[in-house]
């Protein structure tokens, strides 16, 4: 089906829902396969133009095939959560289109039912928050979810245990009843049973008939290492339960990874903020540094370390989603100035603040601010001029 569809229905591109409705009607009386008995040709450009008009006719979906093509609809582009894309299938969209145009004359759609039948149950969402360690290593999580799942006093029939469920009389069990109309024969929902195709004679008492119950599912989730946040897991058919007999939504665990008391991360990569001690960046030593798995690691930083310098310890960094390799910690070292100072350790700095001043020495402990200070002198002698 790769003809444009406003070309299939002969339409402008900016036809109105109403000029796209009656072109369609015009053509679906002409290609209606019980006009064109034993005509293959016929009834494939019937079907064309259903799925053409079925997507027209909707506001997003035209949206998207204004913008995507077809690729918007044949499951190309993906659509997390959204099964195959849009499409329902020829048979599901047959008959929302001619309930949608003809329902008026049959006296709507009865009962307020909706479209009634087997329905696909709807998919969940559970936002997981993790901490940063079990990212990195991965782990079983236990969920619970508030769902509507399938009722287990009567199994998701309807039916009190023990009571006869019996076939529906209106529908003979198919839960879809066909009206002739006209040229068209019209296919609908049935409307005694919904179609379920069933007659419950005693609803079940726990789930008052609906066959499912609002209830806390407890779960598994298996987390890779590696994850970061925004990562959807899928857990195939643990959404909803279906509704009469329809298969299970799915489960998508959106995982959201916490911040860290000590590590940001940067993709793969790990950045921590370590403070050292004026002595220890003058002089140059070891330090202990904390790593994600939990020990610690040794850094040796040199004589004349500043703030803001940054050492690389390599493949200490995240785990990588699917792989065994690991990215790379980033240590950041800032100088911190000392509080709470002794009488003692006052006067040694003051000595050692005087050594600093002294004529010989000037400016070579602290390039620096030498530097700085060079830069403020030239300033203040342009303003001079
Ligand atoms: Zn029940
Ligand atoms: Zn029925």
């Amino acid at each position: 089906m790769s003809e444009d569809f406003y070309k299939l229905l002969g339409v402008e591109r900016g036809a109105s829902a109403d000029e796209i409705k009656k072109a369609y009607r015009k053509l679906a009386m002409k290609y209606h396969p019980d006009q064109n008995k034993d005509n293959p040709e016929a009834e494939e450009k019937f079907k064309q133009l259903t799925h053409a008009y079925d997507i027209l006719k909707d506001e997003q979906k035209r949206a998207a095939y204004d913008r995507f093509g077809n690729a918007a609809f044949d499951g190309s582009m993906g659509h997390p959560g959204g099964g195959k894309g849009f499409e329902g299938g020829f048979s599901g969209s047959f008959s929302d289109i001619f309930e949608d145009m003809f329902g008026d004359f049959m006296g709507g759609r009865g009962g307020g039912a909706g479209r009634g039948g087997p329905a696909r149950g709807a998919d969940m969402q559970y936002t997981l928050e993790i901490s940063l360690e079990d990212a990195f290593k991965g782990r079983e999580a236990k969920i619970k979810i508030p769902l509507n799942d399938t009722c287990d006093k009567c199994d998701g029939s309807g039916a009190e245990p023990g009571t006869s469920v019996e076939t529906c009389p209106t529908c003979s069990g198919a839960g879809r009843i066909r009206q002739q109309q006209g040229f068209f024969t019209i296919e609908r929902a049935c409307p005694t049973c919904h179609g379920a195709g069933k007659a419950i004679q005693n609803p079940c008492t726990k789930c008052h008939g609906q066959g499912r119950i609002r209830k806390d599912k407890n779960l598994k989730v298996k987390i890779p290492p590696g994850v970061d946040t925004g990562r959807r897991i899928r857990l195939s058919g643990e959404g909803e339960a279906g509704m009469q007999g329809g298969p299970r939504g799915d489960l998508y665990v959106l995982l959201a990874v916490k911040p860290h008391k000590l590590f940001r991360r940067d993709g793969a990569n790990l950045h921590c903020r370590v403070p050292i001690t004026i002595p220890r960046a003058s002089l140059g030593g070891e330090v202990d540094v904390p790593t994600i798995e939990g020990s610690a690691s040794k850094v040796k930083i040199p004589a004349g370390t500043q703030t803001g310098q940054q050492f690389r310890l390599r493949g200490k960094g995240m785990r990588i989603l699917g792989s065994e390799s690991r990215g790379d910690l980033y240590v950041e070292i800032f100088v911190e100035t000392p509080v709470n100072l002794s009488k003692k350790q006052q006067e040694m700095l003051k000595t050692l603040d005087q050594d600093f001043s002294d004529e010989k020495s000037a400016g070579k402990h602290s390039p620096e601010a030498n530097g700085f200070f060079q830069k403020v002198r030239e300033l203040w002698d342009d303003l001079k001029d």
